[in-house]
């Protein structure tokens, strides 16, 4: 017998995925595999067309295979993938990254976000000489071993290994407080503020479902790295270019001293930026006595899919009408969970929005760990089923794309109203 596309994936890749989500595994069922895509709608090796809110996790904000970015990639390709010399491409992505990121004042492109994130802990460790870092349950921030923590017992802050594989003695560098709680912030600056080499936050919560600052949350974090000398750190991965032609450091007024971007800025290709403040950034190499390098950073096709994203962005500024389109599609969903009367909460904010399926207000990783994960996972396989695919966890969010219409979204809405009533009848 033929083998399926799933079986010979698990023989060949551990779990017959190359990133865990990919395997469906907090919702269950068979994971999909993509055939092809465009705009806002994925075709699946069997045949189903689904309208598509994971949207390869937040780099598609223009949609699926939009025709400049497939443009800019197929004639920079056509011209040689890979030189390792640096191209005038990168300068103008820089500069125009610059641009809309006054603070990033130098910046150097890498390959992912998890290498940008650890390139900016590493600086602010070289800068600082400090060796902890304080980050928030729930925050991810790429899989760097100093990020792969949680809160350890005690009221320490010191972190123990959320994987296998980091040794404690790494996970002790991370101090772990909990998302919008100033006063732990205050209390392991008071403790810790010594050695601490940097703050790292999701400007807007952005892995946990969406859990957005509270007001002055941020501005706090910005008074106590600076009361104790350490660096603070946006990770803006997700949030760079998503909401604003710039970053979510541009619409909450506070200023980061290193921004991680990716996602958006490669336009669907591997991306990553870091960039800060010159004094800090020349700390890297070759400048400076902070090491890292990499093959294929800054890499042409890369950079070009970027760019086409970057300007079309900056040309179309769609972020107001993302954003309206999206308050009404989350503000219609609920209409429809509240008609059925069930707990769930869809915040939104610019084109992210997730589904919380509890009452209580959501502030913190302890808040989301509350929801229940059964009901996401029923309205996750019913939208499946009905033609819409969101994103497999419930700690995901979900991405609006520019290609996202209103006949998609009403075909879409169908589909919710048809997933909500089932979920209100399996609970
Ligand atoms: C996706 C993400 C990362 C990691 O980026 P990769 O390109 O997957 O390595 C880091 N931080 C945040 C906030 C992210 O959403």
């Amino acid at each position: 017998m033929k083998k399926t596309l799933k079986q010979r994936a698990e023989a060949a890749m551990p779990g017959g995925v190359n990133s865990p989500v990919r395997a469906f595994r907090s919702v269950g069922g068979d994971p999909i595999f993509a055939k092809s895509a465009n705009g806002a709608v994925l075709k699946t090796e069997d045949g189903r067309k689904l309208i598509d809110f994971c949207m390869s996790f937040g780099p598609l904000i223009l949609g699926h295979a939009h025709p400049e970015v497939v443009k800019a990639i197929a004639e920079t390709a056509a011209k040689g993938a890979s030189f390792a010399v640096t191209t005038p491409r990168e300068i103008e992505l820089a500069e125009l990254i610059r641009s809309a990121i006054p603070s990033m004042e130098r910046i150097r492109l890498v390959s992912s976000g998890t290498e940008a994130v650890m390139t900016a802990l590493r600086l602010a460790r070289g800068f600082t000489r400090r060796s902890k870092i304080l980050k928030f349950g729930g925050c991810y921030h790429g899989h760097a071993d100093s990020m792969l923590v949680q809160a350890g017992s005690g009221v320490a802050g010191i972190a123990s290994a959320s994987s296998a594989g980091v040794p404690d003695s790494f996970a002790k560098e991370t101090l772990v407080a909990k998302y919008n709680d100033a006063e732990a912030v205050t209390r392991l600056v008071k403790r810790h503020g010594k050695n601490l080499a940097a703050i790292i936050v999701e400007p807007i919560a952005a892995n946990m479902g969406l859990v957005l600052p509270m007001p002055d949350f941020l501005q706090h974090l910005r008074e106590q790295a600076d009361a104790c000398g350490a660096l603070l750190i946006f990770d803006e991965v997700i949030t760079g270019f998503r909401l604003t032609f710039g970053g979510y450091q541009k619409l909450c007024g506070v200023t980061p001293d290193l921004t991680c971007l990716g996602k958006v800025i490669g336009g669907g290709m591997p991306i990553g930026a870091v960039g800060g403040r010159i004094a800090i950034m020349e700390s890297l190499a070759p400048l400076g006595p902070v090491y890292q390098a990499g093959t294929l950073s800054g890499n042409p096709v890369s950079v070009a899919a970027g760019l086409a994203t970057l300007k079309r962005l900056k040309k179309d500024q769609p972020y107001a009408a993302l954003a309206r389109t999206t308050e009404l599609f989350a503000k219609s969903l609920f209409g429809m969970a509240a008609t059925l009367e069930l707990p769930l909460q869809i915040p939104y904010y610019g084109s992210l929005f997730s589904f919380f399926f509890c009452e209580q207000d959501i502030r913190s990783f302890e808040d989301v760990q509350r929801c229940d994960t059964r009901c996401f996972a029923v309205l996750f396989k019913q939208l499946l089923r009905d033609g819409v695919y969101i994103p497999p966890s419930p700690f995901e969010v979900s991405f609006m794309s520019t290609a996202h219409d209103d006949r998609i979204l009403r075909k879409a809405a169908t589909a919710f109203e048809w997933a909500l009533t089932a979920v209100a009848e399996q609970i």
